[in-house]
């Protein structure tokens, strides 16, 4: 079992999540995280430090954002880890909620 970060992240990536996990699992692109599968323990303690609520236990993500969960195994792979929180995008407010954010995920 994993947690999974989810669509609402994109351009949004406030990076909140990453200063409470207990074993640094969460990893960075240019406007969005993910989480390694591999390494995470299930705890629960990033979910609700999303200001935006992006992140699922995997097994309650959202209908239609079921990618997600293999676009955080993949990116994992090549992303580097970040484990301090950074000031989030300026416009980012203005991202939060948008619908079929996906099409904007950069790698
Ligand atoms: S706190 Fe939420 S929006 Fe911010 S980086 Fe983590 S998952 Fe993304
Ligand atoms: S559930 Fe826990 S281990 Fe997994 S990403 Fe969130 S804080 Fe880290």
């Amino acid at each position: 079992m994993t947690f999974v970060v989810g669509e609402n992240c994109i351009k949004c990536k406030h990076t909140d999540c990453v200063e409470v996990c207990p074993v640094d699992c969460f990893y960075e692109g240019p406007n969005f995280l993910v989480i390694h599968p591999d390494e995470c323990i299930d705890c629960a303690l990033c979910e609700p430090e999303c200001p935006v609520n992006a992140i699922f236990s995997e097994d309650e993500l959202p209908e239609g954002q079921e990618v997600f969960l293999e676009l955080n195994a993949e990116l994992a792979e090549t992303w580097p880890n970040i484990t301090e929180m950074k000031d989030a995008p300026a416009d980012a407010a203005e991202w939060d909620g948008v619908e079929g954010k996906l099409q904007y995920l950069e790698r």
